[in-house]
């Protein structure tokens, strides 16, 4: 049995103190908090590795949750970001590469005919609703059970699987993401259960002609890669046409990350309104709302409003310019995926070794882990798996030197870099090995007590 690793945190600990005066749980982003004694601080990245400032060195595969799709500081769109700050920032005017850009995007995604630009995935899907609510003239939505799309009110509404009694016959609770966040929201959103067709066709059956759009991540990038079945996202594509309600593919993780068309051009179905941010310009911030001419256009004087002084920023389009270019041109998508297929069954020999049962979904650039015969296909099934494995590995995991999201309901992501690094696969297939051996141990010893 491998000794219980020790990690030691000692700067990020006494950072984490300092912080917590001024920063709520001594961070930027909820999500970062991972504990009082936990919580690190990043001194940089480089490629697929992260360097805490005790310098502690992890092989990380959350990747800032999927933007950095070539690896962090790539010289070759910091290079070009440098270019873009020559350029002077922001203007409340446009530039010439804005155009440059979005013909790349037209070319790599054929839905997206027309394009405008936003600073982030929560933007860009705010955007994206506000332009479908304007073009049907209607305020309802549609959202699928285990979805996210950003930290806006409309899109702040999730089942609540966590107190949610697995066989029971009534459908979870619809829940806001915390509180401030008015229950008059919830009147205009309905949500539906993933890959369940009968429901589908019963939801737009009594609210279709009332719904502005249904919102969809066909590859739940926040719910452990979990997947529609094209079939079903083929089905919100006819009931969607046939209500008059815009399909909204939110690609803001999928997007450039799966392939150059996103999960829309895997499963050959085009939405009305797409939209894409993260691996888009390896972490400069940036997105995209996209979609059908004659609904874009709807963004206008008179029609729905869309802007903002950071929109379209030297620096980030000129990163989205050269990120783009280098997924568009070079084998980078090929690369990463190829690493993720490698990754997967390096973990599968150690946890077969173990006879331990398990499954993978998604996409090898972008997967999800289960302890369970069979992946999930929809969020209620996820509570079949047993997360609790998860959890506790990955808590290992990160004292070993590997960086996962602590919750099993975010995917592993790779990055070029990691493909391009031979030692990376190494290096966590070791401490997989060890985290394996170190859970089974807990658990046996939970078990004992
Ligand atoms: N949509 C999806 C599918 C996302 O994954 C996210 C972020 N995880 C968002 C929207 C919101 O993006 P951001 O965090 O950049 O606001």
């Amino acid at each position: 049995m491998p000794p219980v690793p020790h990690r030691d945190l000692t700067k990020s600990n006494a950072q984490f103190q300092r912080a917590v005066k001024k920063l709520p749980l001594g961070v930027a982003s909820t999500f970062r908090y991972w504990g009082d004694d936990r919580t690190i601080y990043v001194h940089h990245g480089k490629g697929g590795r992260t360097w805490d400032i005790d310098g502690n060195p992890y092989v990380d595969y959350r990747l800032g949750y999927g933007p950095a799709i070539l690896g962090y500081a790539d010289d070759r769109v910091d290079a070009a970001a440098r270019k873009g700050m020559e350029v002077g920032g922001v203007f409340a005017l446009s530039t010439e590469r804005e155009l440059i850009v979005a013909e790349r995007i037209s070319k790599m995604v054929p839905a997206a005919e027309l394009v405008r630009f936003s600073n982030s995935g929560t933007e860009a899907v705010m955007a994206a609703l506000r332009l479908a609510r304007a073009y049907t003239g209607r305020e309802q939505y549609l959202l699928v059970e285990g979805g996210y799309h950003g930290l806006f009110d409309a899109a702040m509404w999730m089942a609540n699987m966590d107190d949610w009694d697995l066989g029971s016959n009534t459908d979870p609770e619809l829940v806001p993401y915390g509180k401030g966040i008015p229950p008059t929201v919830k009147q205009l959103a309905h949500i539906t259960p993933m890959n369940d067709f009968q429901r589908l066709e019963d939801m737009f059956k009594r609210h279709g002609d009332k719904l502005a759009a249904m919102l969809i991540e066909p590859i739940q990038g926040n719910c452990c890669s979990i997947m529609a079945q094209p079939e079903y996202v083929r089905l919100a594509r006819e009931l969607c046409t046939k209500h008059g309600v815009m399909l909204i593919i939110d690609e803001v993780k999928s997007g450039f990350r799966v392939g150059k068309s996103g999960i829309q051009g895997i499963m050959g179905v085009t939405p009305d309104i797409t939209t894409f941010a993260k691996a888009m310009a390896n972490g400069y911030p940036i997105s995209v709302v996209a979609g059908r001419e004659e609904v874009m256009r709807t963004f206008r004087y008179g029609g729905a409003s869309h802007g903002g002084t950071y929109t379209a920023h030297s620096v980030s389009l000129a990163a989205a310019e050269e990120t783009l270019r280098i997924l568009d041109e070079t084998p980078a998508l090929h690369t990463l995926a190829n690493y993720g297929e490698r990754l997967m069954d390096g973990i599968s020999r150690i946890l077969n070794a173990r006879k331990i049962v398990h499954s993978y979904t998604g996409h090898p650039s972008m997967f999800g882990l289960f302890f369970a015969e069979t992946p999930p296909d929809n969020y209620r099934a996820w509570k079949t798996s047993d997360y609790t494995f998860y959890d506790q590995m990955a808590y290992f995991l990160h004292d070993l030197g590997i960086i996962c999201e602590p919750d099993s309901r975010e995917p592993w992501f790779m990055c070029e870099a990691h493909g391009l690094d031979e030692t990376c696969l190494t290096d966590t297939l070791k401490a997989v090995e060890a985290a394996v051996d170190l859970t089974l141990e807990h658990f046996e010893n939970e078990a004992a007590e």
